[in-house]
This record gives C-alpha cells, structure tokens and sequence, in this order.
C-alpha cells in the first residue's frame, strides 16, 4: 500500500466524514420496471443520492427530511436510451460553414440540444461524432449537473477515409487540409494509430464511416470506403482498448465487411440484404435504424437546403428507408434504439418508435430498444434501462402504457436523470 503523505491523507478523511442522504420519494399510479414485466399499479419509489433504493406497493409514507413528488394519473418507466445523436449540430445547416463557424459554437447548440433531449424523456445518448472535444465538454456538462441534459457516451471525431463521408470535402484542396479533423486514416496500421488517439483523447467508443454517407458532399457511392483490413484493425485496436465500434454504413457489402471486422453496430444500415443480414446475426451485431434521420431528410427536400449532389443521394435512399428496418427484423438481427438526431431537430427522438412499429416491431420491441436492449449496446445494463434497486435514477413518467402504445412516450411529463429532477 502506498503511504500518503500527511496532508493528503487529512484531506481524504475530512472528504470522507459523512454527508446526509439526499432521498426523494415518487408517488405515481403507475410503474413499468422494464420491457419484460407486468406493468405495476400505485407504487411508491424512493431514490437516495441518485440511484433507486426501493419500489414498493401504494403510496407509502414519506420519511423526514425526504423530498417528495406526487404524480398522480402518470406511469414511470425507464429514461430512454437514443444510441445516436449528433447535439452539436442542428439539422439543414449549409456544408460551408464548418468553415466558418468555431467547434465552440457546437458547445453552445449542444447544450441548447442536451436540455431538449432530455426533456424530450431521453436519460442517456450515445454522441456519434462531433467535432474534436465539443461532446466531451457536453458529458461532463451533464455529468456534473452545470447544464441540464442526458448522460453521454461520447465519440468525438469520427475515424474516416481522407475525403470520405466524416471527413472534409467540397472545398479548395488547402482548405480540406485545414478543416480535417486529424482522424481520416489510410491503412491498418494509421487505422490503429487514430483510434489509439481517440481513446486517448477522452473517446467512450469509436465511430467509423465505413461506406459513403448521404449528408457529405462526396459523391462516391453509398458502398464501403475502408478496406476489409483497415476496418478489422479499428475494431482488434478499439476492442484491445476496452472500446466498442459504431460503424456508420448504408451499402450492403460494407454493412457484411463492417460485421465481420468486428464492428460492433451498423448505424443506418439501409441496404441490408439477407448474407448482411446473416453475418450480423452470426455476430450479435447491432442494427440502429436511425428512421427519423431519413424522415427528416426527406422532409427537407426541395426547400434548397440541400447540394444537389446530396439532394440525389437522399431521394436514392427514401424509399428503401421505408422497409429495411422491417427486413432485419425478419431476418432476426438485433435492433437497438437510434435516431441521428441532428439531421432532424433534436427533441423529436420519441418519434422513431412510431416508425419502428411501422415496419413490423411489436410496441414491446420498440420499448425494449430503447431501455434494456440499448443499455446491453453500451454495457450498463446494471446501470441504466430498467427500474430497479440499484440502478440509476433514471425516470421519465407518462400518460399511458408503452408496452401496448409505444407512441404514448412522445409526451413525456416528467423527467429525472441520476436522482436529478429536470425543471
Ligand atoms: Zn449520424
């Protein structure tokens, strides 16, 4: 054992001398602990310095000194899980600007953005890429209550390929060079190297753009842009790091070589065929459709938002967008929660469910994607996802029952994140 020297040692134990419980006591009409169990009736739940200590029967008495809210009419269930958002940026924004405009400026919109989504009834998102440290600013933000908003596993800049969809193009050559975030990577072994620097630079997992994108004004294609080699060397280093893969990918080879890699979740996902299909099943890779993202690029088109090279690239993928979720739910991918808010205005999240239900998932599904089966993604599932002794005080309350109208969580009246009520 290390000895501390004498005044360190002090501070420690002055830190430690003990401070008073903070508890609150929730009275609502209804409970639903998680995905898989009978909804509860009137039940009382008590959180003490942010995590659930009891839920138990009726409305039980309030001990002294415990805060107290009462909803009555409302039912609790587990803060949502959105697995991709970008808060740091706001849908319909000109390419051109991520040449003037600061990444400090995303600190600013992220902020606007983490109380929106908050209120909107999601706990906890996973940040899919931002520009360098702006999401890590955000998560400790939120962690440390000095901005409302959800918990936050964060990317950063995303790995891609020099040029390709995450990186910069649409520019005069130096102008590229400058705006490039450092992440683009050419070969296993800088593969490796970048996602060794995202780690070290405060990454919770890894993003990769692992085929051409729709929103970039590259036009390439939609099929993969990482050799087979380069992505299999981003996951073997994420993973030697403790780190999971997210893999932005909509062409159906790309989908196949990403699962394979190693990679952990196809984001998007759209062109998933059946041997897609296969390989992620064989792999326990995670399907996060993101139909809200398609949704809202389709809404914007026409309006001169977009480039005309993106406009193309978006009417190519909207009808697809319509079916593929329902297609790897036969063929029996798993499917976890996640909307590319961003690309659509923040706080909208809850309406991914109705689309999702919409191609074929019951309403039960739909829920579990985004509470249970969302935290297994992000491994906290001990943590986060359902109502139980133990777990984080993560609470929203609603109208309604979820497991038979998923869409009843669009309107969500109440929120708590880590113990914390949301004003
Ligand atoms: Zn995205």
């Amino acid at each position: 054992m290390r000895i501390l020297p004498a005044a360190l040692a002090a501070c420690l134990l002055s830190t430690a001398a003990p401070v008073l419980a903070e508890t609150l006591v929730i009275h609502a009409d209804g409970v639903i602990a998680d995905a898989d169990s009978a909804p509860l009736g009137r039940s009382t739940v008590t959180v003490t310095d942010g995590r659930i200590v009891s839920i138990v029967d009726g409305w039980a008495e309030v001990p002294e000194g415990a805060q107290m809210v009462h909803l009555e009419g409302k039912t609790l269930v587990p803060g949502l899980i959105d697995l991709h958002v970008h808060l740091t940026g706001d849908p319909g924004g000109d390419f051109w600007r991520g040449a003037t405009e600061p990444a400090e400026w995303g600190v600013v919109v992220g902020a606007k953005n983490a109380e929106k989504t908050l209120k909107a009834g999601f706990t906890t998102v996973r940040e899919a890429g931002s520009a360098q440290h702006t999401a890590f600013a955000l998560r400790r933000g939120t962690a440390e209550g000095v901005i409302q908003g959800p918990r936050i596993v964060a990317a950063g800049p995303p790995l891609a390929i020099v040029g390709g969809h995450g990186d910069v193009s649409g520019f005069l050559p130096e102008v590229n060079e400058i705006l490039s975030s450092g992440y683009s990577c050419t070969g296993a072994v800088e593969c490796a190297e970048k996602a060794r620097r995202a780690s070290q630079n405060g990454a919770d997992t890894i993003k990769i753009t692992a085929t051409g994108g729709v929103l970039s004004q590259q036009g390439r294609g939609l099929e993969a842009h990482f050799t087979d080699a380069e992505m299999k060397s981003i996951a073997d280093t994420a993973h030697s790091l403790g780190l999971d893969v997210m893999a932005h990918a909509h062409g159906a080879r790309g989908i196949e070589a990403a699962a394979r890699a190693g990679i952990d979740t196809i984001e998007h996902g759209t062109y998933i065929d059946e041997a897609a299909a296969k390989v992620m099943r064989e792999r326990g890779t995670y399907l996060i459709p993101t139909l809200m993202a398609f949704k809202g690029v389709t809404e914007g088109l026409g309006k001169g938002i977009y480039t005309p090279v993106v406009e193309e690239k978006i009417r190519a993928v909207a009808d697809t967008a319509q079916v593929f979720m329902g297609k790897a739910h036969r063929w029996k991918v798993p499917i976890a929660f996640g909307t590319d808010a961003g690309v659509f205005d923040h706080g909208r999240n809850a309406e991914e469910f109705a689309l999702m239900v919409g191609q074929g998932m019951s309403d039960r599904e739909a829920f579990a994607s985004a509470t249970t089966v969302a935290a297994k993604v992000l491994r906290m599932e001990n943590e986060i996802g359902r109502l139980a002794p133990g777990y984080s005080a993560d609470i929203i309350a609603v109208e309604g029952n979820p497991l038979e109208d998923v869409t009843v969580l669009e309107d969500v009246d109440w929120v708590m994140v880590r113990g914390r009520v949301a004003d």
